[in-house]
Formats: structure tokens, C-alpha cells, sequence
């Protein structure tokens, strides 16, 4: 894998004090899971060009990683050692960091000075593909030009790959194109980060913090960089003096996500089969348990079979912002009337949550506390008694998928607990069992062989009373 950065600013031979590398040598260092070179392919006053080459091992790679191992040949014949991906990302900061931090003792004027750059980087996976590319690189001032990658060059008919060539064009000093592509070449890499580090906030704050808050994209590349909710809240959280703002920019974020990553995000894909659910269950009138954000009520609205939604929370935050994607104040005076927002707890009988035809509980189960589930399950199969209930929750056998978490650690700061799919199925048998209703079981997203799903969904159905 490969970057080339250069300079076209008379005296263009200066990017080699400010890379403290000199133009004519090759330093070579390891990085870990491999090694880095850096070297200078032309080095002329007018024209200069530093490229950073990095050859990835990815053998010993994957000796390296325990617990998140691929299938089969996967973690050892796969675009790791080809494309600009996320490791790239560390070799820059491995071989540039003194560049970025802006030390150059030879030559401090030069740190803050303003070159024409061009970087080149020859192959890179862009998930969202070009729209994203731009989103993230023009707003930093770079003409940015693309063309994809055929699959095989002696086999057109194969079509194009999902790589990009890229060239970035653009005026900064070279600290700051660096931090750039620090921050985000791993956003664009659409593979998990594959090191695992507690202090993934500070890098993003400390390469980040001079250009991120004015991104107009700073929510969907903290988010990326940091691939946890949780972390990117915080992250977010510390990029914006406000606090309040996080929200605002959360939702923006929920938005903008939902567009672009929506072949693959598994909220998407969560959405979509309880929906499928919803509907395989007649509709009629749906009320939404732990509604959140309101993601799902937003989608109940506009489904033709639904009659009335119901969205209950216990945050009046997640109300507020429900409110807003809905719309409600916009909504026709028709559609107005079959929404509604309220808030109330799930450990607590509610006669409003009584009579309706189906209820779903997405991903609120694992923030409930394992000694209020007995509670939770008599309000809602007990007391409110919907005809179908629709339950999800993550599946913690799924997690080893995941670097970032520990063996035991959760997903989300906020869960109580996580269930393997035979912890979730004995649970939802056995309150089956006490109300008279009949469970069945889904996978959601991707399902591995050993593992199973990353989220598991039980519909459960009440079983009709005999007629007397
Ligand atoms: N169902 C939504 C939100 C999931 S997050 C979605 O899929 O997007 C979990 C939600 O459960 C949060 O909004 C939280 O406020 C809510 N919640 C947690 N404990 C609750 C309780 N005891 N009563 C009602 N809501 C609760």
C-alpha cells in the first residue's frame, strides 16, 4: 500500500525537512505488522514527491490477532496488503508523527507554511464510494479526482472493483494534510480497525481538533473513526464546547448515516425485519416500546397496514428528538392522529400501552436491569398483552467480531447485559411459557457460522383463548 505526497511550492526539496526525511535516502522502519519505507521518487525544486510505502505481513498479522479471526484463507490472502486502508493510517503516524505534531527544528518557519499538494493514493476502499470521498475531502479545500479500479485489467468484462484511485488537490501546510489523512483514511476503509487501543479518542482529538468541529461531516467520521456509538458520543462530546449541540449533531449524524451506509449498517437491516415483522403480523395498531430517537416509529407511520403508533420512552431527551424526525408539527392533520409520543417506564403497568395489536421492544431489553426483567415481562405480557410482541437484543456471542470489545466487555455503555442466543431463547421460553405466548426466532445481519447474528429478534404470538 502506497501515499504520495507532493509539493509543487518553490522550494519544493523543503517537504524533506518538514517529513524529516532526507530526499536521498530510504528509511525503512518496522511498524508492527510490517514495514514502512519512505523514499522520494523525484526531488526537484519545482517538484518534489515523498512516498510512504508500507509492506503489510498478513501472515503474522493474523497470527497477532486473537479471537476476531477470519473464515477459511481470509485472514491470510485478503486487500490488506494492497490498499490504503487504516494501517496506513498508523504508518503515517508512525513515520510522520513528529511532522504532524509540527517540529521541524531545522526549519520551524516552514511548519505553518502553505504548499500546493498533491496526494496520491492509488488504491483505496471507499465505503460510500465517491459521494462519501468528496463529502469528506472537499469541505478541507481539496479538488479531489477519482476513477475505480477494474477488478482485472486484462478482463474488462469483469467490471470495475470497489477501489479508487485518488488524487487529492489542495493548499496546506503539510502538518495538516497529514492529520487529514490520518483521521481520515480510516474512515474510509470499510473493514473494522484492526488494533485495538483505549486511547483512539485522544488520537482523534489531538489530529483532529484544529479542522474536525467545522467538518460538516464531523459526526459521520467520528462515528467511523471510532466505530462505537458510545466513544464517538464522547469524542463528539469533547470536539464541541456545547454539549447540547452532541445532540443536534447526533441526529444529523443518524440522518446522514442512514444514507449513506445503508447497504450495510445493521440498524438498517434491524429496521427492516422488524418492519417485515410487523407487517407478517397484520399491523393494526403498533406501540413502541423504548421508542428512542424514533427511528422505528418513523417507519411505522408510513406503512400502509399500521392504524395508529404509539412511541413510549422513559427519556424525555429521546422524546424531543423523536419529535422532530417525525415531524410531528408538520404532519397532516389525518396522519397527526395516529402518532403519539409519551413518556413512561417499562418497569411500570401503564393502561396506556393496553389494547394493541402488536408491541416492539428493539433493543431496549439489555438496558433494563436482569433483576427488573420479571416486571418488565408482566407489563408487557401480562398486563398489556399485545397480540404479537417483537423483541430484539444484541447477541454477545457475536461480539468477538468486534477488536475494539473485550471478551467480556459490552457493546454499549449502557447495557446491563448481553445474551448469547440460548440465554435469550431460554428467557423468552420460559416467560412464553407463564403468559401463553408462542416465541420464534430470527437472525438480523450477517449470520456467521459460529457465532450467529450480531442481533437476535424473537416474535412472540399469544395464543388465543378457548372460546368458552
Ligand atoms: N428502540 C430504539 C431505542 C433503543 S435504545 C431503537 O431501536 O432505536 C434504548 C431505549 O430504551 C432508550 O431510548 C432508553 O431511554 C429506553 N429505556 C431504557 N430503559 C427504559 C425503561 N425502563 N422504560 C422505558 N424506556 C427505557
Amino acid at each position: 500500500m502506497l501515499v504520495s505526497i507532493t509539493s509543487t511550492t518553490p522550494d519544493a526539496t523543503d517537504l524533506g525537512y518538514l517529513l524529516h526525511k532526507h530526499p536521498e535516502r530510504v528509511r525503512s522502519v518496522d511498524v508492527g505488522f510490517g514495514k514502512a519505507h519512505v523514499f522520494y521518487p523525484e526531488a526537484a525544486p519545482e517538484r518534489c514527491t515523498a512516498t510512504l510505502l508500507v509492506e503489510v505481513d498478513p501472515i503474522g498479522l493474523s497470527r497477532r490477532r486473537k479471537g476476531a479471526q477470519g473464515q477459511g484463507l481470509e485472514p491470510y490472502v485478503n486487500d490488506r496488503p494492497y490498499v490504503a486502508s487504516s494501517m496506513l493510517s498508523v504508518a503515517l503516524g508512525r513515520l510522520f508523527g513528529s511532522a504532524m505534531a509540527g517540529s521541524c527544528e531545522t526549519r520551524p518557519e516552514l511548519v505553518d507554511r502553505v504548499l500546493e499538494l498533491e496526494i496520491e493514493l492509488p488504491v483505496v476502499p471507499v465505503r460510500g464510494g465517491e459521494d462519501v470521498l468528496r463529502r469528506l475531502f472537499e469541505p478541507l479545500g481539496y479538488d479531489v479526482s477519482c476513477s475505480s479500479v477494474p477488478l482485472d485489467e486484462s478482463f474488462p468484462g469483469w467490471g470495475d472493483s470497489r477501489y479508487f484511485a485518488v488524487v487529492l488537490k489542495g493548499s496546506h501546510p503539510v502538518r495538516r494534510a497529514l492529520e487529514h489523512l490520518f483521521v481520515l483514511l480510516p474512515v474510509l476503509d470499510d473493514r473494522k480497525h484492526y488494533w485495538i487501543g483505549q486511547d483512539e479518542i485522544e488520537k482523534l482529538l489531538r489530529r483532529g481538533g484544529d479542522w474536525l468541529p467545522e467538518h460538516p461531516d464531523v459526526e459521520l467520521i467520528a462515528r467511523r473513526y471510532l466505530r462505537f456509538g458510545g466513544l464517538a458520543r464522547e469524542a463528539l462530546a469533547r470536539l464541541s464546547e456545547d454539549v447540547n449541540d452532541v445532540d443536534v449533531v447526533d441526529e444529523q449524524h443518524d440522518r446522514a448515516e442512514a444514507e449513506v451506509e445503508r447497504p450495510l449498517s445493521l440498524n438498517e437491516q434491524r429496521m427492516r425485519a422488524v418492519i417485515d415483522a410487523v407487517v407478517a403480523a397484520g399491523g393494526g395498531r403498533v406501540v413502541d416500546l423504548g421508542c428512542g430517537e424514533g427511528r422505528l416509529l418513523q417507519r411505522l407511520v408510513a406503512e400502509g397496514s399500521v392504524s395508529r403508533v404509539l412511541g413510549i420512552d422513559v427519556s424525555i431527551g429521546a422524546l424531543g428528538r423523536a419529535e422532530k424526525r417525525l415531524r410531528l408539527d408538520e404532519m397532516s392533520e389525518r396522519r397527526r392522529e395516529r402518532v403519539q409520543l409519551l413518556q413512561g417506564a417499562l418497569t411500570y403497568t401503564d393502561a396506556r400501552i393496553v389494547g394493541f395489536d402488536v408491541a416492539t421492544v428493539i433493543e431496549v431489553i439489555e438496558h433494563l436491569d436482569l433483576e427488573r426483567l420479571d416486571v418488565f415481562a408482566r407489563v408487557l405480557f401480562g398486563h398489556a398483552a399485545p397480540a404479537t410482541a417483537i423483541v430484539t437484543t444484541p447477541n454477545q456471542e457475536y461480539n468477538v467480531h468486534f477488536d475494539r470489545l473485550g471478551p467480556t466487555a459490552l457493546r454499549h455503555g449502557d447495557h446491563r447485559f448481553e445474551w448469547t442466543r440460548s440465554q435469550f431463547r431460554e428467557w423468552a421460553a420460559s416467560i412464553s411459557e407463564q403468559y401463553s405466548y408462542v416465541p420464534e426466532f430470527f437472525p438480523i445481519g450477517p449470520e456467521d457460522q459460529e457465532t450467529g447474528p450480531p442481533t437476535q429478534m424473537a416474535v412472540f404470538r399469544r395464543v388465543a383463548e378457548a372460546k368458552p
